[in-house]
Order: structure tokens, then C-alpha cells, then sequence
């Protein structure tokens, strides 16, 4: 937590990492501009005194350390655009007006500086972003050619620098275009993907549910009676099935018909899964047959549970039957053995079962 807190990068919250990666890039295309302008300023190539370099450098620092600064007590969050994008983007744009301003046989090739700060845009800005960029660019080395033409002109050839402004607008235009169709890219691909995590998991969500009833299907169940034997056979838990059947269900098919008929199914289902605990599972093992999953330590809990889900059922009512429909439910309960089968387990929780149906149904038999 300590270093966590002391880091240059945080560990815990990867988009704030992310955008401290990005100033760091952009911070490192400075650190190389600046070398790049100290070695023009040595060999006589800067029309500045060494107090503006000196002043020109320690402003960029110190703007650099308000944006680290920013970002790194995330503060930024509380921000419309928490990657400061837009305001470095600007501020390297200033300091390239600056540059270009008193580079003199320089000055073409200091040009290309705005097309370092551009590329940082590619990552968040949209094309109207851009083309304010753009203007804000243009319109600075604009009015500096202007200025210098005007009080300086023993330091400015106007017409070369001309053609250099028409030049370099054709090229911000053009990339402002480009940069934002490929910010455009990205951000789709990002929410295409979040749209696949999103299916994927409503996909794994079908993969082991029932669609009528909304508890787990036969599949899944099997995968959580696997998962409960491995815990029993090595000693860390134990665990009770309880085959359900509704009693006469093909009346209600018969009498109301199948619509009504799963319309039972559906309620029955909720008011079992109402009357077991989260550690239980409850799954639709097939037509009205039911399975439950009871991880009780004591098998006797186990059953006073699917005596109670029997009683609870056979009050049950119904929305669009008569008031007076009730249906009941049979049910076999089995422990699991050490080292039986999920098989040989689900085989005698039916055989359970089959002496409820025998000995009058609406009740739970042991096994
Ligand atoms: P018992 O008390 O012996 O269990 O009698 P029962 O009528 O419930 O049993 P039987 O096996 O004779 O009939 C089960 C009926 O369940 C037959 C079938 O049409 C119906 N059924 C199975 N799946 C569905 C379903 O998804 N929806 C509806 N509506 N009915 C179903
Ligand atoms: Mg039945
Ligand atoms: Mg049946």
C-alpha cells in the first residue's frame, strides 16, 4: 500500500496508470526537443538570449509538473476529460510557437514539432478538437510571421515562411482528419469489445441456466455435484441431492394446458429457490423434475429443508388458475457416500424419490 502510494505509476487503477504512461511519453518528446534546441542554441542557430532558453525550459518543467502533479493525486478524475489531453496538447503547441518563433535557419524543420504534439491527440481527440488545435496553431505562427516581418524583418524571409504556413495547415488538416478517424477506431474497437464481455458473459449465463425457470439446468448441476464430491472426498465438506417431482402434473396439462402448465413450473420453481440458502443449488433436472444441491453438514438439515420446500409448495397459489388449485411435490432425499459416483448419488435420490410417489406423494422420503 505504502509504495503503492509512493509509486510514480499507480499499480491499483490502470487507466490512471495508463494516462501517466502517455505524459510520460510526452515528457520524454520533450526532454528530446529540449536537447534538440540546446545543441540549435549552441551552434548560434536560436535568435534568443540564454535567459528566454533557461525561462522557455524551466516554464515547460514546471508545466509538466502541474500536469504529473494532476494526474498522479487524481484529481484529474473530477475532470470532463480526465487525460488531460486537450490543455498538453496546447501547451506543447505553445511551446513549438515559442521554439519556432526565435528559431531562425531553423525554423522549417522545428515545424515538425506540431506534428509530435498532433500525435498525441490520436489517442483521445476528435476531429473538431483537432481543428481547433489546428487554428490555435496556425493563427500563433501566423501572427509570429506577421510580427516578424513587421518589427524584424532582417530575421524573417516572409515568402518561404508563407509557404511554410501554407504547408504545415495543409498537413495539421490532413492530420486532424486522420487522427481523429483513428481515435474514432479505437473508440469503437473499445466498446465493441466491451459489447463482447458483455455477451460472453450473458452466453455463460445461458450456458447454465433453464430458460423457463431461470435456476440452474441438468448440465450445470452435474459440474456442481462434481465440484461438491471432490470437497466431501477430501474430508471438507458433506452434502445431501433431493430429487422434487411434481404430483400429477400432466393433469394441469391436460386440464389448463401446457402454457399453464409452465406458467406451474415457473412459480413452483421460484418458491423452492425462496426456500433455500445461497450455499444450496436448485436446477431443473428435466420436464417437472427438480435436483437440489443441499450442503448441509448434517444430512437432517438437509431434509427438514425439502420438507419444508413440500409444505411450502402445496400452499402455493397461482396467478390465471382457480383459487382453489394447489399442486404438491414428491421428493428423495440421499446423503452423499465417500467415494460413490455423482451417478450411483443421483440414482438413489430418484429410487427416494419413487417410494414418495409410492407411499402417497405430497412428501419427502430418506434413502
Ligand atoms: P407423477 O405424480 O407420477 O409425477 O405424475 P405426473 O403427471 O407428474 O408425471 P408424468 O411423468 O406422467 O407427466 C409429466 C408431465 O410433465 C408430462 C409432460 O407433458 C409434462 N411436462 C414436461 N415438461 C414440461 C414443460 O416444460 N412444460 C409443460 N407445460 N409440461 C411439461
Ligand atoms: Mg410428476
Ligand atoms: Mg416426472
Amino acid at each position: 500500500m505504502k509504495s503503492n502510494r509512493l509509486g510514480l505509476i499507480p499499480k491499483d487503477d490502470q487507466a490512471q496508470a495508463l494516462r501517466i504512461r502517455r505524459f510520460g511519453m510526452a515528457a520524454a518528446s520533450y526532454a528530446m526537443w529540449v536537447v534538440l534546441i540546446l545543441f540549435c542554441y549552441s551552434r548560434g542557430l536560436m535568435n534568443m538570449s540564454a535567459g528566454m532558453l533557461y525561462g522557455i525550459i524551466l516554464m515547460l518543467m514546471a508545466g509538466n509538473a502541474i500536469f504529473y502533479l494532476v494526474l498522479r493525486s487524481g484529481y484529474n478524475k473530477r475532470l470532463k476529460d480526465p487525460s488531460l489531453t486537450m490543455p498538453q496538447m496546447v501547451m506543447g503547441a505553445l511551446f513549438a510557437v515559442v521554439v519556432i518563433f526565435h528559431a531562425e535557419a531553423v525554423r522549417g524543420v522545428m515545424l515538425l514539432i506540431f506534428l509530435v504534439v498532433f500525435t498525441f491527440g490520436v489517442f483521445r481527440l476528435h476531429v473538431r478538437q483537432f481543428l481547433h488545435l489546428t487554428v490555435l496553431v496556425l493563427a500563433s505562427y501566423g501572427g509570429s510571421i506577421i510580427y516578424l516581418t513587421h518589427f524584424h524583418p532582417g530575421r524573417i524571409n516572409t515568402e518561404q515562411e508563407i509557404l511554410s504556413w501554407v504547408v504545415l495547415a495543409s498537413i495539421l488538416i490532413w492530420f486532424s482528419f486522420i487522427g481523429g478517424y483513428i481515435n474514432r477506431l479505437r473508440s469503437d474497437g473499445m466498446r465493441f469489445n466491451a459489447e463482447l464481455t458483455q455477451a460472453m458473459a450473458t452466453i455463460a449465463d445461458l450456458a447454465i441456466h433453464d430458460e423457463l425457470t431461470q435456476v440452474y439446468n441438468r448440465r450445470h448441476v452435474f459440474t456442481i455435484l462434481q465440484r461438491e464430491k471432490s470437497l466431501a472426498d477430501r474430508g471438507m465438506a458433506s452434502f445431501a441431492v433431493c430429487m422434487l417431482d411434481l404430483d400429477h402434473f400432466k393433469q394441469v396439462n391436460d386440464t389448463y394446458g401446457h402454457m399453464a402448465g409452465d406458467a406451474v413450473l415457473k412459480t413452483t420453481a421460484q418458491a423452492i429457490q425462496k426456500n433455500i440458502r445461497a450455499a444450496d443449488y436448485l436446477a431443473r433436472y428435466g420436464g417437472e423434475e427438480f435436483i437440489l444441491v443441499l450442503t448441509y453438514p448434517d444430512v437432517e438439515d438437509g431434509l427438514k429443508c425439502a420438507e419444508r420446500i413440500c409444505r411450502f409448495c402445496a400452499e402455493q397459489r397461482f396467478a390465471g388458475l382457480p383459487d382453489a388449485f394447489r399442486i404438491t411435490i414428491s421428493g428423495g432425499v440421499t446423503a452423499y457416500r465417500p467415494s460413490e459416483s455423482v451417478d450411483d448419488l443421483v440414482k438413489r435420490a430418484d429410487e427416494a424419490l419413487y417410494y414418495a410417489k409410492g407411499n402417497g406423494r405430497n412428501r419427502i422420503e430418506y434413502l
